[in-house]
């Protein structure tokens, strides 16, 4: 049966939790989502409400007092509240994926019990530092330097667009230790901003995932305990990559949330809404439009799932990585854009959520590697690893 396969995938867990988040999302995220869009304010009050029902410890381990290291509990949270408030989630994935996920993969012992617990209770808040103004998609082009003097790192450089940046306790920071090696010179570090140096340079007005603060960040002969050096130095970029498949399967799940609310606006407005006296789901042209995102849904869903489940971090998913985030991103916006054409007019104003769908799902095609990089990815990799 159709949408069958999914629950096929889940545990008797799994389904709770969804139950779990659901409910939650429903009762207290719901009825306040249009109003942190329009007030572009992180919304504490709600964060630490989700700390308290343990979503920020998705892929933390139970002993440093997460939720446990699964994926498909990470995505089946995030998805289910970007069918609210995709902004939420990406401040959640900010934290939980892109800052406690490498430290735990990465870490020593000491730094997992020193940040895991707090990252965890959401006790403090993560990010991830990564682009700069001249490095976005070309991320091993990264100027910020870490100079290695006796006992720590000093920091110099500046940081753009960064998800949590305005309100992060703990960023995963990646800068050069040997600028002249290039994307081999590259070290990831585990950076607390209350170090002297640090500031935040500006908040970023932004078209959609309003109340997900994004900010540029300066690093001013700031500095980093050499005890917060995670993995080994110039080995940052492996990290990066590693990490990156994470991210975007978890960013594909916020483009799948809002593709089932896009869909359900789709399906209820086109069974209301009466034109020529009928209802216009009578219509060709708009059954098409439903038939067509429903059935990419439940393929990207099902595809999105398996992967989640089956995931190896061992093993090189660039390729599935790349084609999930591509393909969910795109059905994201395609899927807004056809919920504001059935809503007509109605779609077209801010009385109705869709035209926030579309703005939020937008960046999902540019963050965490755009569109076009995913499609390079997976050209890339196939014209080097396979003959026909
Ligand atoms: C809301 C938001 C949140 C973000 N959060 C974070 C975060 O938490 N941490 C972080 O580090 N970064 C974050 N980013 C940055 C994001 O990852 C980058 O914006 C993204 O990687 C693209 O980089 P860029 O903006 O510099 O675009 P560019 O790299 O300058 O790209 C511009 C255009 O050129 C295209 N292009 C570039 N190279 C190629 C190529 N080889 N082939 C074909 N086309 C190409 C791109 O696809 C794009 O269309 C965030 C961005 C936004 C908007």
């Amino acid at each position: 049966m159709f949408g069958d396969l999914i629950s096929d995938i889940l545990s008797e867990e799994h389904k709770l939790l969804r139950e779990t988040v659901r409910k939650f999302v429903k009762e207290r995220i719901a009825p306040v989502a249009s109003e942190i869009d329009e007030k572009d304010e992180f919304p504490e009050n709600l964060f630490k409400e989700m700390a308290g029902l343990g979503f920020t410890g998705i892929l933390v381990p139970e002993e440093y007092g997460g939720f446990g290291d699964d994926l498909l509990s990470a995505v089946i949270v995030l998805e289910e509240i970007s069918r609210e408030s995709a902004s939420l989630a990406l401040s959640l994935l900010a934290h939980s994926v892109l800052c406690a996920h490498p430290i735990m993969r990465f870490g020593n012992e000491k730094q997992k019990k020193k940040y895991l617990p707090k990252l965890a209770s959401g006790e403090i808040i993560g990010g991830l530092a990564i682009t700069e103004p001249d490095a976005g998609s070309d991320t091993a082009s990264i100027k910020t330097i870490a100079k290695e003097k006796t006992d720590r790192f000093i920091i110099c450089g500046s940081k753009i667009f960064i998800t949590n940046g305005s309100i992060a306790d703990v960023l995963i920071l990646y800068a050069k230790t040997s600028p002249e090696k290039e994307r081999k010179g590259i070290s990831a570090f585990i950076y607390e901003t209350k170090s002297p140096g640090f500031s935040v340079s500006k908040k970023f007005e932004k078209i959609g995932m309003r109340g997900s603060p994004t900010a540029g960040l300066f690093f001013e002969n700031s500095p980093c305990s050499k005890e917060n050096l995670l993995g080994e130095k110039d080995k940052g970029f492996d990290i990066l990559v590693k990490c990156f498949e994470v991210e975007r399967i978890t960013i594909a799940a916020i483009s799948t949330g809002i593709a089932i609310s896009a869909l359900e606006w789709q399906i209820g407005h086109s069974r209301e809404r009466k034109q020529f006296g009928a209802p216009i789901g009578n219509f060709e042209m708009i059954q098409q439009k439903i038939a067509d995102d429903s059935a990419n849904l439940e393929v990207i869903r099902t595809y999105l799932y398996l992967l989640a489940k089956n995931y190896d971090f061992k093993k090189d998913n660039r390729i599935e990585t790349a084609t999930v985030k591509l393909l969910a991103g795109e059905l994201g916006v395609k899927a807004s854009l056809d919920a504001i054409q059935i809503l007509g007019g109605y779609g077209y104003t801010k009385e109705y959520p869709v035209e926030r769908y579309l703005r939020d799902a937008k960046l999902m095609d540019i963050g965490a590697g755009t569109a076009e990089i995913m499609r390079y990815i997976i050209a890339r990799v196939l014209l080097k690893k396979y003959i026909f």
